[in-house]
């Protein structure tokens, strides 16, 4: 059997604060805000079963998945499953989360506008729970 092919494009960078990750997670960072880019951009990977707290964005997110798959989930909504090509245009405040699966890792880019200098409102975390109900749908 052939071995599944990784892609990396870019490194994985840094790994990310369990205080608004679960799991895993890592940032390697693309563009920085600047005085025409009121956004940044960056390359996030989530190892198994690893993902975001729940959070909101003042001007939206926009995902760009390159390798792996995993779950994209608006509060009070059925998971969305995202895999490498998938793009998501998250509107502006709306509650949601985004991640691995709990058997595969998923590496996305993130484009995320800003308003004044703030990005993104961090909440509480997905819980097991709520994680799994996610992950055994599929
Ligand atoms: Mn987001």
């Amino acid at each position: 059997m052939e071995e599944e092919k990784k892609t990396t494009i870019f490194p994985k960078g840094d790994q990310l604060s369990s205080e608004w990750f679960t799991g895993e997670a890592f940032l390697f960072p693309l563009v920085t805000k600047d005085k025409n880019n009121e956004f940044s951009a960056g390359a996030v990977t989530f190892e198994m079963g690893a993902r975001t707290n729940w959070h909101t964005h003042p001007r939206g997110q926009v995902l760009i998945v390159i390798e792996g798959s995993g779950f994209y989930q608006e509060k009070g909504k059925s998971a969305r499953a995202i895999k490498k090509g998938d793009v998501v245009n998250i509107p502006e405040n709306v509650e949601h989360w985004h991640g691995a699966s709990a058997k595969t890792s998923m590496t996305h880019i993130a484009i995320t506008n800003f308003e004044e200098d703030t990005q993104v409102t961090w909440l509480k975390p997905v819980t097991d729970e709520e994680f799994n109900e996610v992950t055994n749908q599929k």
